[in-house]
């Protein structure tokens, strides 16, 4: 728990999240700016500003994301049509909330890259 940081406070319950799953290793909850009709953001409990500070002791969390990302497209019925899932490091990359989250994004034809 990092007491500076917004997702960090969506975990805690501190602030107010869309929360749609949660478990002992994540919380997934939709973004509150939603680029496709399926935008969610899939979290880690532990506070890791960046995919920079990740080290081989998370490669079961980062995996355990990504299955939950899985997850919720089948429940989403997007499996099939698609989804597309992101990560953003640093400026360069787009990240503005520094705690590392999965984005999934679903529900139409994405297009633009960059
Ligand atoms: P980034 O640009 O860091 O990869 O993505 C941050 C995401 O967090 C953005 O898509 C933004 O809309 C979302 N976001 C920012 N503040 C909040 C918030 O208070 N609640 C939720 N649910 N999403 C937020
Ligand atoms: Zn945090």
């Amino acid at each position: 728990m990092n007491k500076d940081c917004l997702f960090c406070k969506i975990i805690s319950g501190d602030i107010p999240g869309d929360i749609t799953y949660e478990d002992e290793l994540v919380v997934a909850f939709r973004d509150i700016n939603p680029q496709a009709d399926l935008h969610q953001l899939i979290v880690p409990r532990e506070h890791i500003s960046t995919t920079n500070d990740l080290t081989s002791s998370h490669q079961m969390l980062i995996g355990h994301m990504v299955l939950t990302a899985q997850k919720i497209a089948r429940d989403n019925n997007v499996a099939e049509d698609g989804y597309r899932l992101i990560f953003n490091c640093n400026q360069h990359g787009g990240q503005t909330v520094y705690h590392i989250h999965l984005h999934i994004l679903a529900g139409r034809q994405l297009t633009q890259l960059g």
